[in-house]
């Protein structure tokens, strides 16, 4: 049963009404989606709604929300209908052909900078940027990088382009379209290499979530049949593209740190360094 109707629709009324029309639908962070699409409707950032709480907004507002809504309410992510996501520290656009920004992926960006930071005019590479929150976030930080950004998909790299630009790190990066190291200059060496590779296993599609499942895109999710193909074949090609001395982050799957620590370390060439956790203490990165 939808929460009973205020005589009086405004901001704080619209997300209190929201909030639980979404939990009784079953929506987990009903309150967190409730604030970002409001904060869209109303061209706003999320945090500045609590001081326009008494506003009332108007009946074309609503209607957009209301719409916003029924679409959530279809399956559609949150970050899809509002084009946009934070990370990290910044504002990523996004549409349906990439994978929307995770924090688990903010764990792989910070062990990367803590080891950047040491380094002069450090050389980068990403492979598999999607929406470029990686890439973008380390160009960002580590003023004097320059970062390399690959993906198979052109869509996925026109949008992590416009990231950069957006985040004013354009200059500093350069994108190139194709498969793992396949557009790499020959010669190319990094001092760093990392990957948020696909890693879903095809055997636990039909488990994942249905947002997830039915709108992210299948490339920037399927691992193969084990969920390790993209591992197998980025320890094996590495070797070549690191500098000496040079740093391979890859985040995993929350059960595939023993698999993919075995995999690097069947390569003589590279040494396997510790497995970084996330904050919910998951093996999250293999270095
Ligand atoms: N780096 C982004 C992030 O962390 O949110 C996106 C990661 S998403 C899990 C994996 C990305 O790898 C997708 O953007 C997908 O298009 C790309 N990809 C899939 N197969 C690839 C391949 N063979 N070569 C390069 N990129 C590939
Ligand atoms: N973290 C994503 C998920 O659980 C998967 C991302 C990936 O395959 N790299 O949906």
């Amino acid at each position: 049963m939808p929460p009973p109707t205020p005589t009086v629709w405004t901001v704080r009324a619209l997300l209190v009404w929201t909030t639980e029309f979404l939990k009784t639908k079953g929506v987990e962070a009903a309150k967190l989606e409730a604030e970002l699409l409001l904060a869209h409707v109303l061209q706003t950032d999320r945090t500045y709604l609590t001081m326009r709480f008494d506003e009332e907004p108007t009946d074309a507002e609503r209607a957009k929300y209301k719409e916003l809504i029924t679409r959530r309410l279809t399956g559609w992510p949150v970050a899809y209908l509002v084009g946009s996501r934070g990370f990290y520290l910044l504002n990523f656009d996004v549409n349906p052909a990439v994978l929307i920004p995770r924090s688990d992926t903010e764990t792989l960006v910070g062990e990367a900078l803590t080891r950047l930071k040491p380094l002069t005019a450090p050389a980068v590479l990403d492979i598999g940027t999607g929406s470029g929150c990686i890439a973008v976030s380390l160009a960002h930080q580590k003023k004097d990088s320059h970062v390399t950004a690959t993906d198979v998909s052109p869509d996925a790299l026109a949008v992590a382009k416009h990231n950069a630009t957006k985040n004013n790190v354009a200059g500093r990066m350069t994108f190139l379209q194709g498969d793992l190291f396949a557009p790499l200059p020959a010669g190319a060496t990094f001092d760093m290499i990392v990957s948020n590779p696909p890693y879903i296993a095809q055997s636990e599609f039909a488990d994942l979530a249905p947002d997830v499942r039915d709108h992210e895109p299948r490339t920037a999710l399927d691992g193969g049949p084990d969920g390790l193909a993209f591992y197998r074949r980025i320890a094996a090609a590495v070797g070549p593209f690191l500098k000496p001395g040079g740093s391979l982050l890859l985040e995993i799957g929350w059960k595939q740190d023993a698999a993919v620590r075995a995999l690097v370390a069947e390569q003589p060439e590279l040494e396997l360094g510790p497995t970084i956790k996330d904050m919910g203490k998951t093996p999250r990165v293999v270095t």
